[in-house]
């Protein structure tokens, strides 16, 4: 048999009725012939609810507790759509995690798949039952006890699924009717997407376009699972959403794909730091011990260049991090100063920044991105903090106050609103 994997969020079953509403789809995906994995997360707002619960008993929480009880909202809805399916005459029951077993490592809150054995589901779609209801965003350490993967986590679970029972296709209904060139709220001529590669939604995903959980882009390149973004909330069929896929199944694509953006991003200097071997390591060490994710870096050039003859040269460093780090990035700086592992003159925190990225695969074939994006800017005074660059991305730090006008521009400039 055919075998689909289609994931309904927090939103698509938010109540009974949309519960009902997810079932439909799935028994129309019975009726063409299919068997389905149908992975579910809690009814929307119930895993905050059920954290806040956790927080509120125990602010030092053991983590194996708040698994066990943030868990537990897809064990609700996947009950639920056994049942409602049931009603609707599709024979399907429900499975936590334990059960299947998703064996994952014992990291509580942020577990990592090990391994999903296939064996108790098939035997189960051999006994004739169309629809297997998983309870996403959960597993089973090798300690027996319940683990989650982390928030947003049943996307990945999914993927996981489609992975495993080798799926024709990886459909995620969601709130939203597929991948945009751009945030529609900040750009009204943002168009959907048919189509778009997985190294361009994952560095969409990571940017901020919170469609799709990073770790479910992830797994579903390094598997070549054909993902489907779409709109639990339409009527929908085999073209509908967007198709996020290998690159070679998009036959034609435009040199930039879409505009992302990230709005709470800060921008640190470190001015006067030695320019001497191991000094990176010294800076960026603590930092990412002490939990700062750093984006971009940027190491201006010091006047004279590091040798045995110039022991005093020195260079700034900049970063940057999400708005909410910076505390911690000082402190970390800071410390390590007090002990001796850096030294720098002054620390100079710019916490009014945006970053604004263009993506694209068509990059690695084609010059002069960087030129027309930074024109586009330029055309609109935006004056650009920090640049950096992959194979398939540009990304500035612009002041914040900047973020729209840019995203628009820059929609505007690589004409995004038309089809390839
Ligand atoms: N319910 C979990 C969360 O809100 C997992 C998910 O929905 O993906 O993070
Ligand atoms: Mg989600």
């Amino acid at each position: 048999m055919p075998l689909l994997v289609m994931k309904f969020g927090g939103t698509s079953v938010a109540d009974l009725s949309r519960i009902k509403n997810a079932a439909e789809k799935v028994k129309r995906e019975v009726a063409r012939g299919y068997d389905v994995i149908v992975i579910v997360s809690a009814m929307s707002g119930k895993t905050n609810e059920l954290v806040g619960w956790v927080e509120q008993t125990s602010p030092l929480y053991d983590a194996r507790e708040y698994d066990a009880v943030v868990a537990s909202g897809e064990n609700v809805t996947a009950g639920l759509m056994a049942l409602t399916l049931q009603e609707m005459d599709v024979p399907a029951r429900s499975w936590q995690g334990w059960q299947v077993p998703i064996n994952t490592t014992s990291q509580h809150a942020a577990a990592r798949f090990m391994s999903i054995p296939r064996d108790n589901i098939d035997a189960k779609f051999a006994e004739g039952f169309k629809v297997a209801v998983v309870a996403g965003f959960q597993g089973l350490s090798h300690e027996g006890r319940v683990t989650t993967l982390g928030r947003g986590g049943s996307d990945t679970t999914a993927v996981a699924f489609a992975a495993a029972f080798a799926a024709e296709r990886c459909d995620i209904y969601t709130d939203v009717d597929g991948i945009y060139t751009t945030d529609p709220r900040i750009s009204p001529k943002a168009r959907k997407l048919d189509k778009i590669a997985f190294e361009e939604m994952l560095e969409l995903a990571s940017l901020g376009a919170k469609v799709l959980q990073t770790r479910s882009v992830e797994l579903a390149m390094r598997y070549k699972v054909r993902l489907r973004v779409l709109s639990s909330f339409e009527d929908t069929d085999d073209n509908s959403g967007t198709l996020v896929c290998d690159e070679d199944e998009i036959m034609e694509s435009k040199v930039v794909s879409g505009v992302a953006y990230s709005r709470d991003e800060a921008k640190l200097t470190l001015v006067t730091v030695e320019d001497r071997p191991g000094v990176a390591s010294a800076i960026f060490g603590p930092l990412s011990e002490a939990g700062v994710n750093v984006d971009m870096i940027v190491q201006n050039i010091s006047e004279k260049d590091y040798d045995e003859a110039h022991p005093g040269a020195v260079t700034d460093m900049t970063f940057s991090c999400p708005v909410n780090q910076v505390a911690r990035a000082k402190k970390a700086m800071e410390d390590a100063r007090s002990a001796g592992k850096i030294n720098y003159e002054d620390l100079v925190v710019d916490t009014d920044v945006a970053k604004i990225s263009v993506v694209g695969i068509g990059m690695r074939s084609h010059a002069g991105v960087a030129a027309r994006m930074f024109e586009a800017l330029a055309a609109e005074n935006i004056n650009i903090k920090v640049i950096s660059t992959s194979e398939i991305k540009i990304s500035v730090l612009i002041d914040r106050k900047y973020m729209e006008l840019a995203v628009q521009a820059l929609h505007d400039a690589f004409e995004l609103e038309k089809v390839a």
